[in-house]
């Protein structure tokens, strides 16, 4: 039997091993009886800090896109069709 211990609390599991009968969440464990409890509010917590991270990258991205357009008018391409323009603008030009 393998001896595995609990990914919180470091005690033995007492269980068999991944794919046996020890207790996973998916790519997470393993996890004694008594941490198995706590399990969902982990991911919960875990998720939410995916979701605030990926909100304040679309934040970055979306200051990246109006800083990029707002030079582009400083340019003379206007509009919703500003990047568009400046890419079609910028195959004619010498690299
Ligand atoms: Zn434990």
């Amino acid at each position: 039997m393998a001896f595995e211990l609990c990914k919180e609390c470091d005690e033995p599991t007492g269980r068999a091993g991944k794919g046996e009968d020890s207790l996973y969440a998916g790519d997470f464990g393993p996890y004694c009886e008594s941490c198995w409890g706590d399990v969902p509010e982990d991911l919960a917590d875990i998720i939410e800090a995916q979701r605030r991270k990926m909100v304040s990258m679309n934040d970055i991205i979306v200051d990246l896109y109006e800083s990029l357009e707002s030079a582009l008018s400083d340019r003379g391409y206007e509009g919703e069709d500003g990047i568009e323009n400046y890419s079609e603008a910028k195959a004619f030009l010498p690299r």
